[in-house]
């Protein structure tokens, strides 16, 4: 998490143009601890800059084109990044969570349940399938969730008991301060609300970490007091994309559920979980102009929903893994207005209790909260 309080105009810029343009390693080695596949944005690595974390593609083909380049960890951990040639700054890589060297009495090991995000977030996938990757014609074109599966890395459901002890142990050995809990969408008309509610309460019972589920919006407006009595501080359902024929474009299946039915989800929401507490993730660079993003940040602000708009990251192995990632110019034109709109709705990042948008580590945005537009 950052504020324009603490991140001078130089970081702030390094960092925009970082989660744009990606980096490359000169260690391969390096990128052995960084996130690939998964469900939302990923293959990225988590780089430290001025006590920042913030997550930087690193993976994916723009990033083997960017001229920003990590120099191998010295003895102390730092690394140097050069911009062509020229060194720029000193970062450093967070280093390899204790837990993930822990496995359950199965033989599940602890970092296929759950994985250190940013600096200090455990997150997991709850439901490794969705609905909407049955077919990759209707699949959200950005997602990776059936890769990360068919490869190994992770297990197709998470029992409550598994995410409890692992969020245990996270926190007491690595000092995690908030969980999210996202999900593929199952067949159900809940949406995976009802096996958030299971998984928060297991999770709550074993430990007190904050948690953001994030789902579809729900059938049933109930589910949102239910997710609260259950534990969850904070809800996140996911645009991703807001033009309806860039919708239709990207997201075929998801974009069956109108702009509309997300709006009353969110109002509906809102009045349980609080202003600022309800979130929604938008990728830019996916088609969506500026002033679309813009315009329907300030509905969302308008009725206490914290738009996080982070730069798309074209992941590996997926129908988009080609197309370009945004260019920071655009991402400026975003987040710059986007930030001073947050702070004159009067909400924060700080002030999240749990999530992405409390993360911050993949959007600059919370560095530009509270510049001028
Ligand atoms: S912003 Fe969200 S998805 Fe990104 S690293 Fe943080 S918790 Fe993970």
């Amino acid at each position: 998490m950052h504020s324009s309080e603490t991140t001078p105009a130089s970081s702030r810029q390094l960092m925009t143009e970082l989660q744009s343009v990606g980096m490359r390693l000169e260690d391969p080695r390096a990128g052995a601890a960084s996130r690939r596949g998964g469900a939302g944005p990923s293959d990225h690595k988590a780089v430290t800059i001025d006590g920042v974390t913030i997550m930087v593609p690193v993976h994916t083909s723009t990033a083997w084109d960017s001229p920003f380049v990590a120099s191998a960890p010295d003895a102390s951990g730092a690394v140097r990044l050069t911009r062509g040639t020229i060194p720029i700054a000193s970062i450093s890589f967070p280093r390899t969570p204790r837990f993930y060297a822990m496995q359950t009495m199965e033989g599940v090991p602890y970092s296929h349940i759950a994985t250190l995000h940013g600096a200090d977030v455990l997150a997991t996938t709850v439901l490794q399938t969705c609905i909407r990757y049955e077919s990759r014609r209707k699949t959200c074109k950005f997602c990776s969730i059936g890769q990360s599966l068919a490869a190994g890395r992770t297990i197709a459901r998470k029992t409550p008991e598994q995410l409890a002890e692992v969020a245990r142990a996270a926190v007491l050995l690595d000092g995690v301060k908030h969980m999210v809990l996202t999900t593929g969408t199952p067949p159900t008309p809940d949406r995976g609300a009802s096996i958030l509610c299971d998984s928060a309460f297991a999770i709550r019972a074993a430990v007190d970490l904050p948690i953001q589920a994030q789902c579809e919006p729900p059938d049933d407006d109930r589910w949102f007091s239910r997710m609260r009595a259950a534990g969850i501080d904070t809800l996140g359902m996911h645009l991703e994309v807001v033009t309806p024929s860039v919708r239709e474009r990207i997201m075929p299946g998801k974009a069956s559920v109108p702009l509309s039915r997300y709006m009353e989800s969110f109002k509906a929401a809102v009045a349980v979980f609080g202003r600022g507490q309800v979130s929604t993730y938008i990728l830019a660079g996916l088609g969506d102009t500026a002033e679309a993003i813009l315009s329907i940040s300030r509905e969302l602000l308008d009725i206490g929903v914290y738009p996080f708009v982070v730069p798309f990251v074209p992941i590996s192995g997926t129908p988009l893994e080609d197309h370009p990632a945004p260019t920071p110019e655009f991402m400026k034109s975003v987040l710059q207005p986007l930030g001073a709109m947050v702070a004159a709705a009067g909400m924060r990042s700080a002030d999240i209790k749990a999530g992405c948008g409390k993360c911050g580590a993949c959007s600059s945005l919370s560095s530009y909260e509270g510049l001028a537009a």
